[in-house]
């Protein structure tokens, strides 16, 4: 096992999980908790806490010591403060929280708090599907869409931390309004609620019916139940994936105009719609892009949680913290 110091404990709080697990230089995922996310700020805040109490005994009952904390939220955080500055209505009321300064005044350790996008794009750099790279763009499709941009093996944050929101890219400047302010951002069609909410205006209009399950209120529609139908053959199931894959996939292009990256690294659980998003997706940079990158699905089941960890190895100089190996 790699040097017992260099552990360290990754936390990654989402809209409906929170996870910490203490995490080895090789990312190795040694402790894991994993609990439904509080609904109130002070209780997020103390969740974390106690799981982070639990994570440094349990190292220390190893007889082992720790180099640093890492945390990973959904949001919009100003890292050179460690400070959430706000966040979606998944996290209600996670604004203006000073994470990185609680948490250092509670556990006395060296502390970095990032958002989950850029946390997953560190994880591919350190242990994923970019350690080879220099320059590439992450993507995680899951409930919404969360981007990273990874520059000369460093991410990019941009001056007010907004940089890599990938979601928030329009492709209908006439679209529906997005919550972020932004109207068609690709997130509200390519994302997993994205789907979910055509699904269900398809399903109130009688042109999307479902024979798999009984579906009595459009609030049970999800992407899951979308991908099922068109798995068991439902064009317009299928047509509706296929659609979600060339949005996501003509706004991926824009960004191949903007930044030229070696490849672009995919992941997420929308990746579970299996081919009828995938090669949509793929056939849409291919045929659009002025110079494609190739795009690759991302190899780790944790980017956000190794993520987290990774950025104790990537920031952690001014603590006296040496990178394990280079990343
Ligand atoms: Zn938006």
């Amino acid at each position: 096992m790699t040097d017992p110091d260099s552990w360290v404990l990754a936390v990654d709080l989402g809209g409906t999980r929170l996870r910490m697990a203490v995490v080895t230089p090789a990312g190795e995922l040694l402790y894991e908790e994993q609990h439904p996310t509080p609904k109130t700020r002070p209780d997020i805040l103390a969740q974390i806490w106690a799981l982070l109490d639990r994570g440094r005994d349990w190292v220390a009952a190893q007889g082992k010591g720790l180099r640093g904390i890492g945390i990973s939220t959904g949001g919009r955080v100003d890292f050179e403060r460690g400070e959430v500055v706000d966040a979606t209505a998944l996290l209600p009321d996670w604004r203006r929280v000073p994470l990185r300064d609680l948490t250092v005044e509670h556990l006395g350790l060296p502390t970095w708090v990032d958002n989950d996008g850029n946390c997953a794009a560190l994880g591919e750099l350190w242990f994923g599907a970019g350690q080879d790279c220099h320059h590439f763009l992450s993507v995680v499709v899951g409930t919404g869409i969360g981007g990273g941009v990874v520059l000369d093996r460093q991410v990019l944050r941009g001056v007010a931390g907004t940089a890599g929101e990938l979601g928030h890219i329009s492709v209908d400047y006439q679209g529906p309004v997005c919550p972020c302010g932004n109207w068609g951002c690709v997130e509200l069609f390519a994302s997993g609620s994205g789907l979910a909410n055509l699904a269900q205006t398809l399903w109130e209009a009688g042109v999307l019916q479902f024979t798999h399950k009984t579906i009595t209120s459009a609030t049970e529609i999800t992407a899951r139940e979308v991908g099922e139908a068109a798995r068991l053959g439902n064009p317009v199931a299928q047509d509706l994936i296929q659609r979600a894959g060339r949005i996501l996939g003509t706004a991926l292009t824009s960004l191949l105009h903007t930044l030229n990256p070696e490849r672009v690294i995919v992941g997420g659980t929308v990746l579970d719609l299996g081919e009828d998003y995938w090669q949509p997706l793929v056939n849409t940079v291919q045929s659009r892009a002025m110079a494609p990158a190739p795009l690759v699905r991302s190899p780790l089941r944790e980017a956000g949680l190794l993520g987290a960890a990774a950025l104790v190895w990537q920031n952690g100089a001014s603590e006296g913290i040496k990178p394990p190996q280079s990343p």
